[in-house]
């Protein structure tokens, strides 16, 4: 789709923000009204993060299909995330037997500020190595608890990017996700065709980095994720230089396309 970008953007994310806390009560209700398991993770006194869980709809002869985790928020400059969160949790349309674990949002006290970094400055995405902050501790402890995931998403924005654009890390090549994110995704969001995106080299909106995690210092969530918990894993940047109805509808696009085709 052709869609003329902003340009409100400079030097950072100077488009809409959100009530983080009031999304995030919307989150629980519309998780507890389809009943999903709630958990409040504390992170700090004050501070919790929010685990919703949903077991398969399985029988006695049919277990899961599939296992699913999905979170958002962990840059508090990107509220797309936490709201598509909120319209997936809200429609409840998943595959009946998906198994499903969603973090709507890891980073609550960056949101008030509009800033990626949490209020203490730190970028939670950074911190999956050595556990410095209270909120990546408090989710990694959680998560230890939970079974493997067949698959993860990561639900993040770009405020430089032109388009949507997605990381797969995905080291067994199991059938790939990725083009189906995007084919999903290009009707309702240009997709960012460039040949090389942050740094990296793309092809039709797909990064694939090369990964040797242990020769990185620091680690991103889906670093974490596809050494402990998952063998396939897709980090979803929507461009926050649109409209945030049109990155919240690409990054809702996306996941279901995806989970559907599991
Ligand atoms: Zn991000």
């Amino acid at each position: 789709m052709t869609m003329q970008q902003l340009g409100k953007n400079r030097g950072g994310y100077l488009g809409e923000t959100i009530d983080i806390a009031a999304v995030l009560r919307d989150c629980v209700a519309a998780a507890r009204s389809h009943h999903w398991s709630v958990e409040a993770l504390p992170a700090e006194p004050g501070l919790d993060l929010w685990a919703f869980t949903r077991p398969a709809a399985t029988s006695t002869t049919a277990p899961a299909a599939f296992r699913a985790y999905l979170s958002a928020g962990i840059h508090g400059d990107e509220p797309a995330g936490p709201l598509a969160a909120l319209r997936l949790l809200r429609d409840n349309s998943w595959p009946a037997r998906a198994e499903l674990c969603l973090l709507p949002c890891l980073n609550p006290t960056g949101f008030p500020l509009n800033r990626r970094e949490n209020a203490r400055g730190t970028d939670l995405n950074r911190d999956y190595r050595h556990l410095d902050t209270a909120e990546i501790r408090a989710q990694l402890q959680w998560l230890q608890r939970q079974p493997p995931f067949d698959v993860t998403f990561c639900l993040h924005e770009d405020w430089e990017s032109r388009g949507f654009y997605l990381y797969e890390l995905n080291p067994e090549r199991r059938r790939s996700l990725a083009p189906i994110i995007i084919e999903a995704v290009a009707p309702v969001c240009p997709i960012d065709l460039s040949p090389v995106i942050e740094e990296r080299e793309a092809n039709g909106g797909i990064i694939s980095p090369n990964l040797d995690p242990n020769s990185r210092p620091q680690w991103p969530e889906a670093f974490w994720l596809l050494q402990n918990k998952t063998r396939q894993s897709y980090t979803l940047e929507a461009p926050s230089d649109f409209p945030l109805p049109t990155r919240v509808e690409a990054l809702v696009a996306g996941v279901r396309a995806a989970l559907a085709a599991l």
